[in-house]
């Protein structure tokens, strides 16, 4: 087989492929030079590669990279785009790999491109020419602003497999749950008019006034009734983010907006939490003699929970001697459950050097993940019987 690169080599060549995501048009680049990488790593260790465009989204690509078959098997997975940065606070550049204080600096060091040379260099490591079921790795595009590569799979629910892992940065601390994310916005249209007469015009700071007292009883609500104990934060938290409204003093407000984000814990289901604000609006709107709209800002991310007596869990919680755990940021992983893998969360980095200037990847970092993509390749994919779940 060709050779492949070493570990830091691999990481730097991903780190000098710029593969931006963003919502905001002059940021956001093609993931093509990342995947084309992957692919021609993954090609020349026997890996079947499949590169497929997103809809609606020529220059974005997901890679399912598969070797060996069956029904069971493991996924490792990883995003191949990063949040853009801060010009000017890089010590140094962001797309050059830099080692310094047993610390690996560049964009993308720990979220998550380093993850892909870490698993590459394991592979490489190994002795895969007869395995019993598939290990599969899955790169996706758009992770950072809509999550459209993880989307795509689902709709097109090509991909299968009994168990996953995605690599994201969590100073390798297996994470079994994670709170969904909606936000939202709500548009009030009034009428504008003299401010000496109230007759006048319908004003939408009134009705937003009424709005934000609904919403915020609906979030004492929510957090009455809703509690999970295994989040820091164990309820689930509505905050109220900006809001724009009105010119001058003298008018009536004729236009309203506010925006605010939502994060439901597991068990919650996001339509509802929609369906259940929608339903206060119609009798402000009466009542105001306003127009009320609600959107969202981006799709919903649901919220992701695996149970903690999953084998992968089982299997990971061994492999790091550490118990598993939730955190606060979102992930893929409702995406893969979705697709029927029992998924968890675990990476090398620290989620607090991700999507700052100065992103780094500490060194002692790799030994030990690479020895539990070792243990779970071992266990998942080479393992004559798959590990039976019931007793
Ligand atoms: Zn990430």
């Amino acid at each position: 087989m060709p050779a492949l690169p070493s570990l830091i080599n691999m990481m730097s060549q991903l780190i000098a492929s710029p593969s931006i995501s963003c919502s905001q048009a002059h940021w956001d680049q093609s993931n093509k030079g990342v995947i084309q990488l992957l692919e021609s790593w993954l090609s020349s260790q026997g890996f079947q590669c499949e590169v497929m465009p997103l809809p609606g989204q020529p220059n974005k690509f997901n890679l399912i990279a598969t070797l060996g078959s069956g029904d069971g098997g493991l996924v490792l997975s990883g995003h191949t785009d990063t949040v853009p940065y801060d010009k000017g606070r890089w010590k140094s550049d962001p797309f050059k790999l830099e080692e310094r204080d047993q610390k690996l600096y560049g964009l993308g060091s720990c979220d998550m491109k380093g993850f892909f040379a870490i698993v590459l260099d394991t592979i490489r490591q190994m002795q895969l020419s007869d395995l019993k079921q598939p290990l599969i790795i899955l790169a996706t595009a758009d992770e950072e602003s809509s999550m459209s590569g993880a989307r795509a799979l689902v709709a097109q629910g090509q991909l299968k497999a009994r168990y996953a892992l995605i690599g994201e940065p969590t100073s390798l601390t297996p994470i079994y749950a994670h709170k969904g994310i909606m936000m939202e916005r709500i548009q009030i249209t009034g009428q504008s008019g003299h401010s000496s007469n109230p007759s006048l015009g319908n004003n939408a700071l009134d009705a937003m006034h009424d709005v934000m007292s609904e919403l915020m009883q609906f979030r004492q609500q929510l957090k009455a009734n809703y509690r999970d104990a295994s989040f820091i934060i164990d309820y689930p938290t509505m905050n109220f983010g900006c809001i724009h409204g009105g010119d001058n003093p003298n008018r009536i407000c004729g236009r309203c907006e506010l925006e605010f984000d939502l994060r439901a814990l597991p068990g919650m289901s996001n339509q509802a939490l929609m369906a259940e604000i929608a339903e206060i609006l119609p009798r402000i709107e009466e009542k105001t003699g306003t127009k009320i709209q609600l959107n969202s800002l981006f799709p919903d991310v649901p919220s992701f929970y695996t149970s903690i007596e999953s084998d992968i869990i089982k299997a990971c919680e061994a492999l790091t001697n550490r118990q598993a755990s939730t955190v606060a940021f979102a992930t893929e992983g409702s995406f893969l459950n979705k697709m029927g893998m029992e998924t968890l969360i675990l990476g090398p980095g620290s989620i607090d050097q991700a999507h700052q200037p100065n992103e780094f990847m500490a060194l002692n970092q790799i030994q030990p993940m690479q020895e539990v993509i070792r243990g779970l390749i071992e266990r998942f994919c080479l393992q004559l019987n798959e590990p039976k779940n019931e007793e």
